[in-house]
């Protein structure tokens, strides 16, 4: 049958929920390229003696049972790692199946998620997809936020779910402790919310949300395996939260969903926890560096706190950018066509050699942009 003849009655296909119809879905492209820096995944592979235990681990896996449903032993590591007790970690398929359980069990029809633009458009994207409404506030011009601003906009709109992203995908903030622990007792005081800290970059930040834990607090802290642990693969992610909530996580999520093989790699790869510090710590210096020279090329570059750079290049043409850095097979992230980031690109901070590659490219884009605009 060919559905293209033009004989052929197209046929009527159900409909998506009304409320979903307008929705687009998430995109970040994947393109074939020498030098990938556009979604901050850590640029080296994992140990390879995580890799050769992880290989063994799988030979020895009864695969005909389910995995452990509660997976007791990740969830032991990651509490140890963090210092707190098991019952307060929840784990699942990376930090967005994290969030969309989260949301599930306490956004919904008929309440309200409260995010501050710009920042991770999953956070919005998924609250709307468990059917709640966004309420989007925007940040200061320079993309930090007023605690004032912040406390008026919990009280007007009685958010069931408030989001933070500290450092702040994509512009690098992390937001300063008071601003955060305004806004936990904000939504407290309410008495009908909880706040979402995350903090897929948590690593590369001076300060972590974790130490606000505790007790009756309303507040999650989200991390992934994604970006420091080079492990995006294994699709991984978690949150600290008091029990009393980790317990209502657990009655919504579905059974059984995290693989055997996301448990095994998530709970060995917390063995090398010094390697992912050295990481950290090199990758960092090499922010220094991506800074400095996006800073020489004329750039405007804002403070980050994360593993990767928001720059505006010089001219403001980010779109053109993007493009020349691809033709030269360098891969960023383009936000120039989003409000409030109007001509902005992100890059993720590589290897040595990557961001290398990733300047020398900006250098010649922007010197071949230069000269064709001073041709008379
Ligand atoms: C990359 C990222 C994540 C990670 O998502 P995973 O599903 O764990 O891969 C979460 N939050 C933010 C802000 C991110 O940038």
């Amino acid at each position: 049958m060919n559905a293209a003849d033009p004989k052929t009655p197209t046929p009527r296909r159900p409909p998506v929920r009304d409320d979903l119809a307008m929705n687009e879905g998430y995109h970040s492209p994947q393109v074939d390229v020498a030098v990938r820096l556009n979604t901050n995944e850590s640029p080296f592979p994992p140990p390879p003696a995580l890799t050769a235990r992880l290989a063994q681990a799988i030979g020895e896996v009864q695969w005909h049972r389910y995995p452990d449903r509660g997976a007791r032993q990740l969830r032991r590591r990651i509490a140890e790692l963090h210092g707190v007790d098991s019952d307060q970690v929840f784990a699942a398929n990376g930090s967005n199946e994290v969030l969309q359980t989260l949301l599930l069990t306490y956004a919904g029809p008929g309440r309200t998620v409260l995010t501050f633009e710009p920042t991770y458009a999953l956070h919005g994207h998924i609250a709307r997809v468990s059917g709640a409404k966004v309420a989007e506030e925007n940040r200061n011009a320079d993309f930090t936020l007023d605690i004032d601003r912040v406390v008026a906009a919990i009280d007007r709109h009685e958010p069931s779910v408030v989001f933070l992203c500290s450092p702040n995908n994509p512009t690098g903030l992390v937001e300063p402790p008071e601003l955060v622990g305004a806004v936990v007792d904000a939504v407290a005081r309410a008495g009908r919310g909880i706040v979402v800290v995350d903090e897929a970059y948590g690593q590369f930040a001076s300060w972590s949300a974790q130490s606000l834990l505790g007790g009756e607090s309303p507040l999650v802290v989200s991390r992934t395996y994604s970006k420091t642990w080079s492990m995006a693969a294994a699709r991984l992610g978690y949150l600290l939260a008091p029990a009393w909530l980790v317990a209502e996580l657990d009655k919504v999520v579905l059974p059984y969903h995290l693989s055997v093989l996301a448990q095994l790699a998530g709970t060995l790869a917390l063995d090398y926890a010094d390697d992912m510090e050295t990481r950290v710590a090199a990758i960092v210096e090499e922010r220094g560096r991506v800074v400095a020279g996006l800073c020489e090329l004329g750039a405007e570059v804002w403070p980050s706190g994360a593993n990767f750079v928001l720059f505006r290049p010089p001219g403001g043409d980010g779109e053109a950018v993007w493009q020349g850095l691809l033709e030269r097979s360098v891969l960023v992230r383009s936000w120039a066509s989003w409000p409030r980031l109007e001509g902005c690109l992100r890059v993720t901070i590589g290897t040595p050699e990557e961001n290398g590659l990733f300047l020398a490219a900006l250098a010649d884009v922007l010197a071949g942009s230069l000269s064709e605009g001073s041709r008379p």
